[in-house]
């Protein structure tokens, strides 16, 4: 997961905002190179790459390549006034937005829904949203080693939200749409599913050895680090490791 805080802020951003307020009908395609160069090529939600070397077995059992689209985040379903609003446009890849969040929105308690973006921060959206959420107050990340020998790496409810509140719900609810954790647990033969188990595995792979190397301060994270630096494929999940806002899960025994 990416953190996309500041993303509206830069001068760039500012420029295709002027430019996408001439389009008509809005254009919302011209918000997402600024969201990819963010988010260096990765959907912000599940972290898959989304520069075409992806692929999964959609239902027809054909090949489809996991590509990266421009959605809206309140769908315009429940809020069409929101159509043209850019703070409702967010970057993911075809699987989050086309399988898994679909037009699902909900709300914590029994809320009535935004009818204007003046008004949308008496919402209490269950959906995270990495350009306006601090994500590493919601989620923390778990290495797990399963016990038949798989590793995959999961996202988590942070351990310091108290159950029930407003940002444990939310965090709970963007985990179970977005199929973060508690994935190796299904039994489901969804290609998703396992597309997803795909993922955080890869995940896994690609982070373990340096957040490692964070736990336990080792003199190897300086050599990981530099080579990470030269790494094309970067990680919205590095930010968790430097913070140490990880755990390590071995089963016992
Ligand atoms: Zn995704």
């Amino acid at each position: 997961m990416r953190d996309m805080r500041g993303l509206r802020d830069s001068d760039v951003y500012k420029s295709a905002l002027e430019h996408f307020k001439d389009t008509n009908p809005c254009q919302h395609n011209i918000f997402k190179n600024l969201h990819i160069e963010r988010t260096e090529n990765r959907c912000p939600i599940c972290e898959c790459l989304i520069d075409g070397s992806v692929h999964r077995k959609n239902i027809k059992n054909k090949d489809a390549v996991i590509t990266g689209t421009i959605d809206h985040f309140r769908p315009t379903e429940y809020y069409p006034n929101f159509k043209c609003e850019d703070k409702n446009y967010l970057l993911l890849c075809s699987d989050c937005n086309n399988v898994l969040k679909k037009s699902l929105f909900p709300l914590y308690g029994s809320q009535t829904r935004a009818t204007s973006i003046l008004n949308v921060n008496s919402e209490k959206p269950l959906l995270v949203n990495p350009i306006d959420d601090d994500i590493e107050e919601l989620f923390t990340l778990l290495f797990i080693f399963r016990p038949d020998g798989s590793k995959i790496l999961e996202v988590a409810i942070h351990p310091t939200l108290a159950e029930e509140s407003y940002l444990y719900e939310k965090a709970k609810k963007s985990i179970e749409i977005f199929k973060l954790g508690e994935c190796h647990t299904s039994n489901s033969t969804d290609n998703v599913q396992i597309c997803r188990i795909g993922i955080l595995r890869k995940h896994f792979e690609d982070l373990y050895e340096i957040a490692l190397a964070f736990k336990n301060n080792s003199s190897e994270l300086r050599v990981l680090l530099q080579e990470y630096k030269t790494r094309n494929n970067k990680h919205g999940f590095m930010k968790f490791i430097k913070n140490k806002n990880f755990k390590i899960i071995i089963p016992q025994g």
